[in-house]
């Protein structure tokens, strides 16, 4: 097997079949961390046999999540390469022509039991508390009774010899591997309406496409031991495969969509998480960077990832820390950065038409709750109060330990000084209303509060003095006019 690292050609098979999952993404994820460490090809295979379960819509989400993540194929839909195509459900004639030499060579063979007979099977089994395999009924068939089967036009499955071995491969994440094929029976690989599985295409592709390294969920480990079987029986090389840990629920269940958001696009990037977020957390779960470390870019990630710090135990899904990660991702992104994209999640009719009509307002008001943002869909409502006048109970002015009578006198003290200030800048703003607060016998507290609140009409919000500086004299005084109002 080729093993200079050059030449390491790992692939990514998802099947369109449901949503981009993210455990999926965090697959993609690892293959593409591993081939671009070694300059190698990132290949996307889309696993397309099972006709009835598959859409096109979900090819579409696939390959959608995958560019929205940076996650770029070198060989796959839409680039082509030079093992086209790479929808399995256009490379039939290939399997076929796979299972053809198999029954040629009788290493498989046509099995007509049908599914009632099959299900008794398996019923006798488990009654007598074995593990239920294919005991072989159709296995040594004579060439006559074939032949009075197939004229009768019996449904017929293709099943693969097992013969009662060990299967050993190196993992490259859990080391050594052995598995007992005797347990396995004699697996199918073409139902009987023709249709092949899983098991025999991604063999059949894993070689088409010189597939030097796998990298999957430990789901498939038993899998992998049928496909190096098959991988013989065809004559093929295996390649090296690795199985990576599985994502769990914080109470250790399999991740699933009842108990954590698992759409890409859906619970995700429609969620206004970004991609750098996301591609961050992923790698840090059930990779270790070796230190304490937790931030990186894509292209961090390439230069530090190795498949020796894969650990081989189930990693936990914790939504928390990734929404720790997405916020830390906004607060350090550039302003303009973050509004361009924040707009796309705008959907009140006023804000969308200011942030393209006053788009340096816009900038300004993004930029003040920058730092209190974990998610693009939060941006919206906290920088609102400054495109729409507040609405608000006249009592949210009324700082704790303060009165109407000391609130009233803040807010003629305050639009007296922001009408006399020359320089409308944070620190003369500052300056000027702590000095008129003392003045007139008011607290700090009380006064800044009543500002801030009469401005944003918000029990929380950014510092009153960036507020200020923003909205800008004539709309301050104006807010500020309008709450003393609310108290005569
Ligand atoms: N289509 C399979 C899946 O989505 C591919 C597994 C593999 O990578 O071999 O689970």
């Amino acid at each position: 097997m080729a093993n200079d690292n050059k030449s390491i050609r790992v692939r990514f098979a998802p099947s369109p079949t449901g949503q981009f999952h993210i455990g999926s993404a965090r697959a993609a994820l690892f293959n593409f961390l591993y081939a671009k460490k070694f300059a190698g090809t990132f290949i996307l295979r889309i696993e397309d046999t099972d006709r009835q379960r598959s859409e096109d819509q979900f090819v579409k989400d696939i390959l959608d999540c995958l560019l929205w993540l940076g996650i770029g194929w070198d060989e796959g839909p839409q680039v082509g390469g030079p093992a086209a195509p790479y929808f399995q459900s256009e490379r039939l004639a290939m399997y076929q022509k796979c299972v053809d030499q198999l029954l040629a060579e009788k290493k498989a063979y046509k099995c007509f039991c049908s599914p009632e007979e099959l299900t008794k099977e398996k019923e006798a089994q488990q009654k007598k508390g074995a593990a239920p395999k294919y005991t072989g009924t159709c296995r040594d068939l004579k060439p006559e009774a074939i032949a009075k089967l197939e004229a009768a036009k019996k449904p017929f499955s293709i099943r693969f010899k097992v013969d009662g071995r060990k299967v050993k491969f190196d993992d490259m994440i859990h080391g050594p591997m052995e598995f007992d094929a005797n347990l396995f029976g004699d697996f199918v690989i073409t139902r009987t309406d023709g249709s092949p599985l899983f098991l025999l295409t991604n063999t059949v592709d894993d070689n088409a496409m010189q597939v030097t390294h796998v990298l999957r969920g430990d789901d498939h480990l038993s899998n992998t031991a049928k496909q190096i079987l098959l991988a013989e029986g065809l004559n093929f090389l295996s390649p090296q495969f690795g199985h990576l840990p599985l994502i769990m629920n914080p109470d250790r269940s399999k991740l699933s969509k009842r108990k954590n958001p698992v759409s890409v696009s859906a619970d995700y990037r429609q969620s206004g998480y970004l991609p750098e977020a996301i591609v961050n957390y992923l790698a840090l779960l059930g990779w270790n960077p070796g230190t304490d470390r937790e931030i990186f870019t894509l292209h961090e990630l390439i230069e530090e990832f190795s498949i020796e710090r894969v650990n081989n135990s189930n990693a936990i899904f914790d939504h928390d820390k990734l929404l720790w990660m997405n916020g830390h991702y906004i607060r350090h992104m550039a302003v303009g950065d973050l509004a361009a994209r924040a707009s796309e999640f705008l959907t009140q009719a006023a804000i969308k038409k200011a942030s393209r009509e006053r788009p340096e307002f816009f900038l300004q008001a993004v930029s003040l709750v920058q730092d209190r943002i974990k998610l693009l869909s939060e941006v919206e409502e906290h920088i609102a109060f400054c495109f729409v006048t507040p609405e608000y109970d006249a009592k949210l002015l009324i700082a704790k330990k303060s009165d109407e009578a000391r609130t009233k006198t803040a807010l003629t003290a305050a639009t007296e000084a922001l009408t006399k200030i020359s320089a409308y800048t944070l620190d003369e703003l500052e300056v000027a209303l702590r000095a008129t607060a003392r003045h007139h016998g008011l607290t700090d507290g009380e006064m800044l509060w009543t500002v801030r609140a009469a401005l944003t009409g918000l029990p929380a919000s950014p510092g009153v003095f960036e507020v200020l500086e923003v909205l800008g004299r004539d709309e301050s005084l104006k807010r500020i006019a309008s709450a003393s109002k609310k108290l005569t």
